[in-house]
């Protein structure tokens, strides 16, 4: 696993340039992807550190392509926060429950997403008492 990937699903072109800069500018790299399938296909060819999946997708449900990832042996282990404009009471605590190993409204709050990628990154020891 390449610990500076991160794969990056999100259908809205201004929020997918937003991710991709401020990932680049902090010194990842970032795949793309603008569907549950493409994510499904980038995620099982080059096994990224962390994924960010939207919910609402084109294709599927950003739960649903969780469940997916975590079907396949190759990309189960891979850490992935939901990124999400629902922000509803409760919102946080559904998604963690889904499977979700973080959570981050939208619209994105830039020390919040470094945050939440640093954690899950791998490049440190994870901190399971801590989800973002
Ligand atoms: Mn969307």
């Amino acid at each position: 696993m390449v610990g500076d990937q991160i794969l990056v699903v999100e259908d809205n072109a201004r929020n997918m340039a937003l991710l991709r800069d401020v990932l680049q500018a902090t010194g990842y790299r970032t795949l793309q992807a603008s569907t549950g399938r493409e994510a499904l296909a980038l995620a099982t060819a080059q096994e990224p550190a962390l994924v960010l999946m939207d919910i609402r997708l084109p294709d599927m449900d950003g739960t649903e392509a969780l469940r997916l990832l975590r079907g396949n042996a190759r990309t189960a282990s891979i850490p992935v926060l939901a990124v999400t404009a629902q922000a509803m009471a409760g919102d946080r605590e559904r998604f963690i429950e889904a499977g979700f190993d973080g959570y981050l409204s939208k619209p994105i709050d830039v020390d919040a997403l470094l945050a939440a990628v640093r954690l899950h990154d791998g490049r440190e020891t994870p901190n399971p008492g801590a989800n973002s």
